[in-house]
Protein backbone atom coordinates (compact mmCIF):
# COMPACT_ATOMS: atom_id res chain seq x y z
CA UNK A 1 0.00 0.00 0.00
CA UNK A 2 1.53 3.25 -0.49
CA UNK A 3 1.54 5.96 1.75
CA UNK A 4 -0.95 8.39 1.91
CA UNK A 5 -2.45 11.50 4.41
CA UNK A 6 -5.59 11.34 6.66
CA UNK A 7 -7.83 13.77 8.03
CA UNK A 8 -11.72 13.56 9.53
CA UNK A 9 -14.06 16.23 8.01
CA UNK A 10 -16.62 17.81 10.21
CA UNK A 11 -19.10 19.12 7.44
CA UNK A 12 -20.13 17.96 3.90
CA UNK A 13 -19.09 21.13 2.25
CA UNK A 14 -15.84 21.13 3.86
CA UNK A 15 -15.31 17.61 3.13
CA UNK A 16 -16.16 18.13 -0.45
CA UNK A 17 -13.53 21.23 -0.44
CA UNK A 18 -10.74 18.74 1.22
CA UNK A 19 -11.13 16.22 -1.58
CA UNK A 20 -10.84 19.12 -4.16
CA UNK A 21 -8.17 20.70 -3.17
CA UNK A 22 -5.89 17.63 -2.79
CA UNK A 23 -4.22 16.55 -5.89
CA UNK A 24 -5.30 12.67 -5.59
CA UNK A 25 -7.56 13.25 -3.26
CA UNK A 26 -10.78 10.20 -2.14
CA UNK A 27 -13.63 10.45 0.27
CA UNK A 28 -13.11 7.36 3.01
CA UNK A 29 -16.88 6.33 4.97
CA UNK A 30 -16.58 2.27 5.24
CA UNK A 31 -14.03 1.65 2.94
CA UNK A 32 -15.16 -1.89 1.99
CA UNK A 33 -13.68 -1.48 -1.47
CA UNK A 34 -11.51 1.24 -1.44
CA UNK A 35 -9.42 -0.01 1.48
CA UNK A 36 -8.96 -3.62 -0.55
CA UNK A 37 -8.11 -1.23 -4.15
CA UNK A 38 -5.24 0.46 -2.15
CA UNK A 39 -4.33 -2.36 -0.80
CA UNK A 40 -3.80 -4.01 -4.63
CA UNK A 41 -2.13 -0.55 -5.63
CA UNK A 42 -5.37 0.08 -7.98
CA UNK A 43 -6.49 2.88 -6.08
CA UNK A 44 -3.22 5.20 -5.10
CA UNK A 45 -4.65 8.39 -3.37
CA UNK A 46 -2.25 10.40 -1.56
CA UNK A 47 -5.05 11.97 0.82
CA UNK A 48 -8.14 10.31 2.36
CA UNK A 49 -10.97 12.71 3.68
CA UNK A 50 -12.27 10.57 6.37
CA UNK A 51 -16.56 11.47 6.24
CA UNK A 52 -18.07 8.85 9.34
CA UNK A 53 -18.11 12.02 11.39
CA UNK A 54 -20.72 13.77 8.82
CA UNK A 55 -24.12 12.66 10.46
CA UNK A 56 -25.48 11.54 7.11
CA UNK A 57 -26.61 8.22 8.89
CA UNK A 58 -30.63 8.98 8.92
CA UNK A 59 -33.37 7.88 7.65
CA UNK A 60 -36.11 9.72 7.15
CA UNK A 61 -39.37 10.85 5.68
CA UNK A 62 -39.66 13.00 3.12
CA UNK A 63 -41.99 15.71 2.68
CA UNK A 64 -43.70 14.08 -0.77
CA UNK A 65 -44.78 10.68 1.06
CA UNK A 66 -41.52 9.58 -0.08
CA UNK A 67 -37.88 8.58 2.01
CA UNK A 68 -34.73 10.49 2.27
CA UNK A 69 -32.02 8.12 3.02
CA UNK A 70 -28.69 9.49 4.82
CA UNK A 71 -25.21 8.81 2.37
CA UNK A 72 -23.58 7.13 5.58
CA UNK A 73 -26.80 4.68 6.24
CA UNK A 74 -25.19 1.45 6.42
CA UNK A 75 -26.68 -1.28 3.83
CA UNK A 76 -27.50 -3.54 6.93
CA UNK A 77 -29.59 -0.56 8.67
CA UNK A 78 -31.52 0.43 5.49
CA UNK A 79 -32.02 -3.34 4.47
CA UNK A 80 -33.37 -3.91 8.09
CA UNK A 81 -35.61 -0.02 8.55
CA UNK A 82 -38.92 -0.84 8.52
CA UNK A 83 -40.36 1.01 6.03
CA UNK A 84 -38.26 -0.05 3.71
CA UNK A 85 -39.08 -3.29 4.37
CA UNK A 86 -43.19 -2.70 3.84
CA UNK A 87 -42.62 0.22 1.54
CA UNK A 88 -39.43 -0.42 -0.96
CA UNK A 89 -39.21 -4.13 -0.60
CA UNK A 90 -37.24 -4.64 -3.37
CA UNK A 91 -34.27 -2.57 -2.32
CA UNK A 92 -34.19 -4.84 1.18
CA UNK A 93 -34.29 -7.98 -0.49
CA UNK A 94 -31.21 -6.30 -3.24
CA UNK A 95 -29.46 -5.58 -0.52
CA UNK A 96 -29.25 -8.98 1.63
CA UNK A 97 -28.56 -10.35 -2.06
CA UNK A 98 -25.16 -8.83 -1.85
CA UNK A 99 -21.67 -9.13 -0.23
CA UNK A 100 -21.74 -10.75 3.63
CA UNK A 101 -23.32 -9.76 7.04
CA UNK A 102 -20.22 -8.28 8.16
CA UNK A 103 -19.49 -6.22 4.77
CA UNK A 104 -23.11 -4.95 5.05
CA UNK A 105 -22.91 -3.92 8.86
CA UNK A 106 -19.62 -1.68 7.77
CA UNK A 107 -20.89 -0.50 3.95
CA UNK A 108 -22.57 2.68 3.44
CA UNK A 109 -24.94 3.78 0.74
CA UNK A 110 -23.03 6.11 -0.60
CA UNK A 111 -19.88 3.74 -0.74
CA UNK A 112 -21.92 0.97 -2.31
CA UNK A 113 -23.38 3.05 -5.22
CA UNK A 114 -19.82 3.79 -6.03
CA UNK A 115 -18.44 0.33 -5.69
CA UNK A 116 -15.87 -0.32 -8.61
CA UNK A 117 -16.61 -3.01 -11.47
CA UNK A 118 -15.16 -7.08 -10.42
CA UNK A 119 -13.65 -7.35 -13.78
CA UNK A 120 -10.55 -9.44 -13.35
CA UNK A 121 -8.46 -7.67 -15.16
CA UNK A 122 -9.00 -4.69 -13.64
CA UNK A 123 -7.50 -6.43 -10.45
CA UNK A 124 -4.80 -7.47 -11.85
CA UNK A 125 -2.36 -4.82 -12.15
CA UNK A 126 -0.24 -6.74 -14.70
CA UNK A 127 -2.84 -6.23 -17.76
CA UNK A 128 -4.29 -3.91 -19.85
CA UNK A 129 -6.63 -1.97 -18.20
CA UNK A 130 -8.55 1.15 -19.75
CA UNK A 131 -10.64 1.64 -16.31
CA UNK A 132 -7.68 1.23 -14.38
CA UNK A 133 -5.16 3.22 -16.50
CA UNK A 134 -6.57 5.12 -19.36
CA UNK A 135 -5.20 3.89 -22.92
CA UNK A 136 -3.40 1.11 -21.63
CA UNK A 137 -6.25 -1.17 -23.90
CA UNK A 138 -8.46 -3.81 -22.49
CA UNK A 139 -7.80 -7.16 -21.88
CA UNK A 140 -10.92 -8.29 -21.20
CA UNK A 141 -11.91 -7.99 -24.95
CA UNK A 142 -10.25 -11.09 -26.60
CA UNK A 143 -9.81 -12.17 -23.20
CA UNK A 144 -11.82 -14.40 -20.27
CA UNK A 145 -15.34 -12.85 -20.36
CA UNK A 146 -18.08 -14.20 -18.65
CA UNK A 147 -18.76 -12.12 -16.13
CA UNK A 148 -18.96 -9.19 -18.21
CA UNK A 149 -21.23 -7.24 -19.81
CA UNK A 150 -23.34 -7.94 -22.77
CA UNK A 151 -24.94 -4.42 -23.15
CA UNK A 152 -24.01 -0.74 -22.91
CA UNK A 153 -20.20 -1.61 -23.83
CA UNK A 154 -17.65 0.04 -26.00
CA UNK A 155 -14.55 -0.73 -28.07
CA UNK A 156 -12.66 0.44 -24.72
CA UNK A 157 -14.51 -1.72 -21.71
CA UNK A 158 -17.03 -4.22 -20.86
CA UNK A 159 -16.84 -4.49 -17.50
CA UNK A 160 -20.02 -4.43 -15.52
CA UNK A 161 -21.61 -2.26 -12.27
CA UNK A 162 -21.23 -5.34 -9.76
CA UNK A 163 -23.72 -4.06 -7.22
CA UNK A 164 -27.47 -4.68 -6.44
CA UNK A 165 -28.88 -1.98 -4.24
CA UNK A 166 -28.33 0.35 -7.44
CA UNK A 167 -30.42 -1.84 -9.86
CA UNK A 168 -33.32 -2.06 -6.92
CA UNK A 169 -32.43 1.58 -6.38
CA UNK A 170 -33.29 2.07 -10.83
CA UNK A 171 -36.64 0.05 -10.40
CA UNK A 172 -37.65 2.78 -8.14
CA UNK A 173 -36.59 5.96 -9.29
CA UNK A 174 -34.21 6.79 -6.79
CA UNK A 175 -32.16 10.20 -7.11
CA UNK A 176 -28.37 11.21 -5.63
CA UNK A 177 -28.73 14.15 -3.34
CA UNK A 178 -24.64 15.62 -3.61
CA UNK A 179 -22.74 18.65 -2.48
CA UNK A 180 -19.93 20.63 -4.58
CA UNK A 181 -17.01 22.14 -3.05
CA UNK A 182 -18.49 25.40 -3.37
CA UNK A 183 -21.26 24.38 -1.00
CA UNK A 184 -23.88 23.99 -4.35
CA UNK A 185 -26.47 20.84 -4.09
CA UNK A 186 -27.82 18.97 -7.04
CA UNK A 187 -29.53 15.80 -7.13
CA UNK A 188 -29.10 13.43 -9.92
CA UNK A 189 -31.74 10.56 -10.95
CA UNK A 190 -30.49 7.25 -10.89
CA UNK A 191 -30.75 6.78 -14.49
CA UNK A 192 -27.85 9.33 -14.86
CA UNK A 193 -25.84 7.84 -12.35
CA UNK A 194 -23.84 5.75 -13.78
CA UNK A 195 -22.23 6.56 -17.03
CA UNK A 196 -21.54 3.85 -19.74
CA UNK A 197 -17.90 3.55 -20.20
CA UNK A 198 -17.39 5.08 -23.96
CA UNK A 199 -14.19 6.23 -24.40
CA UNK A 200 -13.55 7.24 -20.89
CA UNK A 201 -14.34 4.22 -19.07
CA UNK A 202 -12.26 5.66 -16.06
CA UNK A 203 -15.16 7.92 -15.22
CA UNK A 204 -17.75 5.05 -13.36
CA UNK A 205 -20.50 7.91 -12.60
CA UNK A 206 -21.64 11.64 -13.38
CA UNK A 207 -19.91 13.20 -10.11
CA UNK A 208 -17.48 16.14 -10.62
CA UNK A 209 -14.32 16.03 -9.30
CA UNK A 210 -15.32 16.90 -5.58
CA UNK A 211 -18.57 16.27 -5.07
CA UNK A 212 -19.64 14.14 -2.27
CA UNK A 213 -23.14 12.49 -1.96
CA UNK A 214 -25.03 13.05 0.91
CA UNK A 215 -28.73 11.52 0.62
CA UNK A 216 -30.37 9.22 -1.73
CA UNK A 217 -33.70 9.84 -2.12
CA UNK A 218 -37.16 7.55 -2.81
CA UNK A 219 -40.36 9.06 -3.81
CA UNK A 220 -43.55 7.22 -2.55
CA UNK A 221 -44.10 3.98 -2.66
CA UNK A 222 -45.45 2.03 -5.32
CA UNK A 223 -46.91 -0.65 -4.42
CA UNK A 224 -47.14 -3.91 -5.75
CA UNK A 225 -45.12 -7.08 -5.20
CA UNK A 226 -41.28 -6.38 -4.66
CA UNK A 227 -39.08 -9.00 -6.33
CA UNK A 228 -35.14 -9.10 -6.35
CA UNK A 229 -33.69 -12.33 -7.85
CA UNK A 230 -30.03 -13.20 -8.41
CA UNK A 231 -28.56 -15.88 -10.20
CA UNK A 232 -24.73 -16.29 -9.37
CA UNK A 233 -22.20 -19.22 -9.07
CA UNK A 234 -22.78 -19.79 -5.65
CA UNK A 235 -25.27 -19.36 -3.20
CA UNK A 236 -23.92 -16.36 -1.44
CA UNK A 237 -21.25 -14.11 -1.03
CA UNK A 238 -20.54 -13.38 -5.18
CA UNK A 239 -21.99 -11.36 -7.32
CA UNK A 240 -24.70 -11.47 -10.18
CA UNK A 241 -24.08 -13.03 -13.55
CA UNK A 242 -28.03 -11.93 -13.80
CA UNK A 243 -30.55 -10.37 -11.50
CA UNK A 244 -33.58 -8.86 -11.93
CA UNK A 245 -35.12 -6.05 -10.05
CA UNK A 246 -39.09 -5.30 -9.97
CA UNK A 247 -42.03 -4.18 -8.78
CA UNK A 248 -45.26 -5.91 -10.78
CA UNK A 249 -48.64 -4.54 -10.05
CA UNK A 250 -51.86 -6.89 -10.24
CA UNK A 251 -52.32 -7.25 -13.60
CA UNK A 252 -49.16 -7.42 -14.81
CA UNK A 253 -47.62 -4.11 -15.17
CA UNK A 254 -44.86 -2.97 -13.77
CA UNK A 255 -40.65 -2.33 -13.69
CA UNK A 256 -38.04 -4.23 -14.46
CA UNK A 257 -34.38 -3.20 -14.54
CA UNK A 258 -31.62 -5.86 -14.70
CA UNK A 259 -27.94 -6.45 -13.14
CA UNK A 260 -24.81 -8.31 -13.71
CA UNK A 261 -25.12 -7.51 -17.75
CA UNK A 262 -24.25 -3.79 -18.55
CA UNK A 263 -22.15 -1.00 -16.68
CA UNK A 264 -24.83 0.37 -15.00
CA UNK A 265 -27.99 -1.16 -13.78
CA UNK A 266 -29.76 -1.52 -16.80
CA UNK A 267 -33.86 -0.78 -16.97
CA UNK A 268 -35.74 -0.15 -20.81
CA UNK A 269 -38.64 1.65 -19.31
CA UNK A 270 -40.44 1.31 -23.13
CA UNK A 271 -39.71 -2.25 -22.75
CA UNK A 272 -42.38 -2.34 -19.54
CA UNK A 273 -45.38 -2.09 -21.43
CA UNK A 274 -45.13 -5.67 -22.77
CA UNK A 275 -44.30 -7.56 -19.46
CA UNK A 276 -48.37 -8.47 -19.19
CA UNK A 277 -47.71 -9.96 -22.73
CA UNK A 278 -44.13 -12.24 -20.61
CA UNK A 279 -40.59 -12.39 -20.13
CA UNK A 280 -39.45 -12.63 -24.33
CA UNK A 281 -41.22 -9.77 -25.18
CA UNK A 282 -39.82 -7.53 -22.52
CA UNK A 283 -36.20 -9.66 -23.13
CA UNK A 284 -36.13 -8.33 -26.69
CA UNK A 285 -36.66 -5.28 -25.95
CA UNK A 286 -34.58 -4.45 -23.14
CA UNK A 287 -31.58 -6.13 -25.04
CA UNK A 288 -31.71 -5.05 -28.48
CA UNK A 289 -28.37 -4.08 -29.71
CA UNK A 290 -26.50 -6.12 -27.34
CA UNK A 291 -23.28 -7.23 -28.38
CA UNK A 292 -22.41 -10.63 -25.86
CA UNK A 293 -19.25 -12.31 -26.26
CA UNK A 294 -18.48 -15.87 -26.76
CA UNK A 295 -18.43 -16.35 -23.05
CA UNK A 296 -21.06 -14.77 -22.03
CA UNK A 297 -23.89 -14.82 -24.28
CA UNK A 298 -25.66 -17.28 -22.37
CA UNK A 299 -26.60 -13.77 -20.33
CA UNK A 300 -29.30 -13.13 -22.92
CA UNK A 301 -31.60 -16.55 -22.29
CA UNK A 302 -30.67 -16.55 -18.61
CA UNK A 303 -31.75 -12.87 -18.31
CA UNK A 304 -34.73 -13.98 -20.17
CA UNK A 305 -35.24 -16.93 -18.25
CA UNK A 306 -35.17 -14.51 -14.40
CA UNK A 307 -37.49 -12.39 -15.85
CA UNK A 308 -39.96 -15.53 -16.38
CA UNK A 309 -39.40 -16.60 -13.19
CA UNK A 310 -39.87 -13.13 -11.28
CA UNK A 311 -43.32 -12.73 -13.08
CA UNK A 312 -43.98 -16.15 -12.24
CA UNK A 313 -43.66 -15.16 -8.66
CA UNK A 314 -45.77 -12.05 -8.73
CA UNK A 315 -48.66 -13.89 -10.13
CA UNK A 316 -48.09 -16.26 -7.21
FE1 LIG B 1 -10.50 -2.90 -17.70
FE2 LIG B 1 -13.01 -2.57 -18.51
FE3 LIG B 1 -11.37 -4.00 -19.97
FE4 LIG B 1 -12.14 -4.93 -17.60
S1 LIG B 1 -13.46 -4.61 -19.35
S2 LIG B 1 -10.04 -4.94 -18.48
S3 LIG B 1 -12.35 -3.04 -16.44
S4 LIG B 1 -11.16 -1.82 -19.53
Amino acid sequence: MRAFTYERATTPTQAAAAVAGHAGAKFLAGGTNLLDLMKLEIETPRHLVDVQDLKLDRIEAAADGGLRIGALVTNTALASDPHVRRDYGVLTRAIVAGASGQLRNKATTAGNLLQRTRCPYFYDTNQPCNKRRPGSGCAAIGGYSRQLAVIGTSDQCIATYPGDMAVALRVLDAEVETVSPDGQTRRIAIADFHRLPGDSPQQDTALAPGELITAVTLPKPLGGTHIYRKVRDRASYAFALVSVAAVIQPGGAGRVAFGGVAPRPWRVEAAEADLPQGASAVAARVFAGARPTEDNRFKLPLATRTLAAVIAQAKG
